[in-house]
């Protein structure tokens, strides 16, 4: 695709839509840019009625709601050709491309990846939704090039050009069901990262996931397990194999729970289409610690122990957690903002749980929802006030984890930033940090 002297249009300004911006005008196309957010009004090249307006090509980020967008309808309407910031990149890149998709766990499994390609000699690249745009780095690829690309619902809902050689869809559980209006919306969604794969690509599904395991959207597709499986990547006497050849002893692995041993397996599925040595899963994996909020332990008070995994802004993410530690005594912090998931998806399965402290703006639906399940339970209208409860509450051998099932937006800019008070609130009294 040409991009000279065209008259392209950008639709979101976040990283992923600078990027863009960036490269286009170095392609010497006529650029303009719109944002629903106006405080990007006053900017030279903003565009205050692009529904007015023809443009050769939109790219759109993945920031920007699809779903009954006026905007996109009129594009649709005008037959103006829309692509992803995922497209965009992707047309530009040289190398291979390997996407990395699912409910949970996405930005595990492409940095496990990442590493275990690196551990091995690739010149490899690591982007995408884990917050550096593909078009940040699509140019700096060479045909050697590997791109591990984690990629959003969000990022392939607008993509129609995007073609990885190697797919993973970990998991599917319902997660952002407020924007993608269904379910079954948002299996398709995440089902159209194989819609461009050729005949020698390879889609790799998670045996143990009720619905990625459904998802054989394409004919050379590679299954995963933590169960002995006639081929493909598996979990057999303590050690992973590779189509029956042991590469990596569960030994290697210091993550905790169940659900990361399944990031693992997705990693070795994906590298086993490259020339890696069973040392260098071995390396790549004892050496590895995934980024912060996710399962993090943070410090000890009083042989209590405090758990961060702000990033659990869904249940099936929260049930990772909690049976990561099933069997320590609990006391569950749960809160923020709802995605209109049910909680009964994790208090039916019966876990102990010492308490579930509940916060934020969902805190009531949680609250009942526990209360049902004959949990004990308590209510907080500020995140701060829970954490300072649970401390009072939790006694010695406790484990206290903030795994809260929500998006952060009630409260703060995000997973992040409500990861880091907990931390805080904690780290002001411990006697051990990590
Ligand atoms: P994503 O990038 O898909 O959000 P992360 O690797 O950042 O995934 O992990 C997000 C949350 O999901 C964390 O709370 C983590 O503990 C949990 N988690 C990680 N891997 C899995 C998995 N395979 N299945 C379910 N939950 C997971």
């Amino acid at each position: 695709m040409k991009f000279k002297c065209k008259n392209v249009l950008v639709y979101g300004l976040g990283d992923s839509g600078r990027a863009v911006i960036k490269i286009l005008r170095e392609k010497q196309a006529f650029v303009s840019f719109f944002d629903d957010n106006i405080k990007y009004w006053d900017y030279v090249g903003f565009e205050r009625e692009p529904q007015n307006k023809n443009y050769d090509l939109v790219i759109i980020s993945p920031g920007i709601k699809c779903l009954d967008n006026p905007l996109l309808q009129v594009f649709k309407e005008k037959k103006i050709p829309v692509i992803s910031e995922l497209d965009f990149a992707y047309l530009l890149s040289k190398g291979k491309i390997i996407a990395i998709t699912g409910t949970n766990g996405k930005t595990t499994v492409s940095m496990l990846t990442h590493k275990m390609l690196k551990t091995a000699g690739y010149d490899a690249f690591l982007c995408g939704n884990i917050g550096l745009p593909f078009s940040s780095i699509c140019e700096k690829t060479t045909k050697e090039s590997v791109v591990v690309c984690e990629v959003s619902n969000f990022q392939l809902e607008t993509s129609i050009y995007f073609r990885p050689n190697v797919a993973c869809i970990l998991n599917i559980k319902p997660d952002h069901l407020d924007r993608h209006g269904s379910f079954e919306e948002y299996k398709k969604v995440k089902g159209k990262i194989a819609n461009q794969m050729k005949k020698h690509d390879v889609l790799i599904l998670n045996l143990d996931d009720e619905e990625a395991k459904k998802m054989v959207l394409h004919k050379k597709y590679q299954y995963f397990s933590k169960f002995p499986i006639k081929k493909g990547v598996y979990v057999s006497k303590g050690y992973v194999h590779i189509n029956r050849k042991p590469v990596l002893s569960l030994q290697d692995i210091n993550l905790k729970g169940e659900k990361n041993l399944e990031n693992v397996l997705a990693s070795v599925s994906i590298c086993s289409h490259f020339n890696i040595f069973p040392k260098d899963f071995s390396l790549a994996v004892s050496t590895f610690s995934p980024a912060s909020h996710r399962i993090e332990f943070v410090g000890q008070k009083n042989g209590v122990t405090y758990i961060d995994d702000s990033k659990a802004t869904n249940v099936a993410s929260t049930v990772a957690c909690v049976e990561a530690f099933k069997d320590e005594s609990i006391v569950l912090l749960m809160g923020g903002l709802g995605k209109e998931i049910d909680y009964s998806e994790l208090f039916s399965l019966g876990y102990k749980l010492k308490e579930v402290v509940c916060f934020g703006k969902d805190r009531d639906s949680i609250q009942n929802c526990a209360d049902k399940f004959g949990y004990k339970t308590s209510s907080h209208e500020k995140f701060e006030q829970a954490v300072c409860y649970s401390k009072t509450v939790a006694e010695k051998g406790d484990y206290v984890l903030l795994s809260p099932a929500c998006a952060s937006f009630d409260e703060f800019s995000g997973y992040a930033e409500r990861g880091e008070k907990f931390k805080n609130l904690v780290l002001e009294s411990v006697d051990e940090k990590n």
